[in-house]
């Protein structure tokens, strides 16, 4: 097969609308091909039901170092949004790459294809690999599966570069963060009875107070070093959906809501998670001694640790190095970096785009940051040869 332009392939990826709850498996097999057809082979990591496919490949002599380009291949939906143009088509206006992914991040995946290809054409002495998820927009899931299989398979790369829309600056920091869905189940009575029943309303909001005890607390405390750069500087909690109950007079046999922590660096995902565990056995007992039935329970559907910055890291000196960004940036949003960064990789985020374009109807990538994009790959292919 020929090579493909960055702007060739972006048409090509953004063309499977591969929404987190749908297969991504069109995606793959196209991407697995193109680079068969250029003697890269590729390796898989399934789901559960082999609905969705990881994919990843290496370029170079195999041995260990190097750089592996990430990006997930899953988009957010375009339900309910109002788009110009079919999101599922790239369509270029005034400068703009509109489509539903040319942000977050299929437009980086071009750009880290095209130079994968670029890397087996020329030759390199270094590695360059690339790795594709899965269920990234659901909570960073897909991930932790993909990098150990990787790790199974291929040589470990030295530096992970994580290609989430920066501007093209470098930001070796973000939050951590852990989610849970949360069902307090009450027991009935007419609320004239109230000591008898339990309600699963009031008991919720004695768990969502203590989220709000939490937030005070922690915008009270000294502000530590690694947590200085981010807006807000502590670690948050949140809850953004919440129902139960049937009627003002019968206490509430259900309530369910789901709540989120964003964890500064410097402060443990896993010490959140368990605080929160506490709180819920303290409450839970307490409406035990009511009814043996009533209780909360606990189900944990994301954690993702942040991206901690790093002291001298391998791969902030190459992105420094390729860009000439000498500037800092932090971001408030979970990544895959920070699963990667846990891996034992050197891990930086450095990707076209502008975040506020990701999830939004008429999403865009500038012509220029794409054309950005191409030159630090172009960058990339040569110091690595
Ligand atoms: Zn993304």
């Amino acid at each position: 097969m020929t090579r493909l332009s960055p702007r060739q392939i972006l048409d090509r990826l953004v063309s499977f609308p591969t929404i987190s709850r749908d297969s991504n498996l069109g995606l793959i097999d196209w991407v697995e091909g193109y680079l068969a057809s250029h003697g890269i082979t590729a390796h898989r990591h399934w789901n559960e039901d082999r609905q969705k496919a990881a994919l990843f490949a290496h370029v170079g002599p195999m041995v260990a170092g190097g750089v592996v380009l990430s990006g997930h291949s899953d988009v957010v939906p375009v339900d309910g949004q109002p788009w110009t143009s079919d999101p599922w088509v790239v369509t270029e206006r005034r400068g703009r790459l509109y489509g539903r992914g040319t942000c977050d991040m299929k437009g980086y995946l071009a750009l880290a294809l095209w130079a994968l290809v670029e890397a087996a054409v020329r030759g390199v002495q270094r590695p360059l690999q690339i790795a594709i998820s899965y269920d990234e927009e659901v909570g960073c899931i897909g991930a932790p599966p993909m990098i150990a299989a990787m790790q199974n398979v291929l040589p470990k790369a030295n530096v992970a570069l994580i290609g989430e829309p920066s501007g093209m600056g470098i930001v070796t920091g973000h939050k951590g963060g852990t989610g849970y869905r949360v069902h307090v189940k009450g027991f009935e009575v007419h609320s004239s009875l109230l000591p008898e029943g339990v309600s699963a309303i009031m008991e919720a909001a004695r768990l969502i107070c203590w989220m709000n005890t939490q937030n005070a607390d922690n915008a009270a405390k000294a502000v530590t070093p690694l947590a200085a750069a981010f807006r807000p500087s502590y670690t948050t909690l949140h809850s953004g959906m919440i129902a139960g109950g049937t009627a003002h007079n019968i206490t509430a046999a259900d309530c369910r809501f789901v709540m989120e922590f964003r964890v500064v660096p410097g402060e443990g995902v896993d010490d959140w998670a368990h605080a929160l565990e506490a709180e819920a056995a303290r409450i839970a007992a307490d409406m035990h001694a009511v009814r043996p039935e009533a209780g909360v329970h606990l189900e944990r559907f994301f954690a993702v640790p942040p991206l901690v910055p790093e002291q001298s890291g391998a791969a902030e000196a190459l992105v420094r190095r390729l860009t000439g960004d000498n500037g800092t940036g932090v971001v408030s949003y979970g990544t895959e970096a920070g699963q990667f960064q846990a891996a034992g990789y050197s891990a930086v985020i450095c990707g076209p785009g502008d975040i506020s374009q990701a999830h939004q109807p008429d999403e865009y990538l500038e012509v220029a940051q794409f054309q950005a994009g191409q030159q630090f790959m172009q960058r990339l292919v040569e110091a690595l040869a």
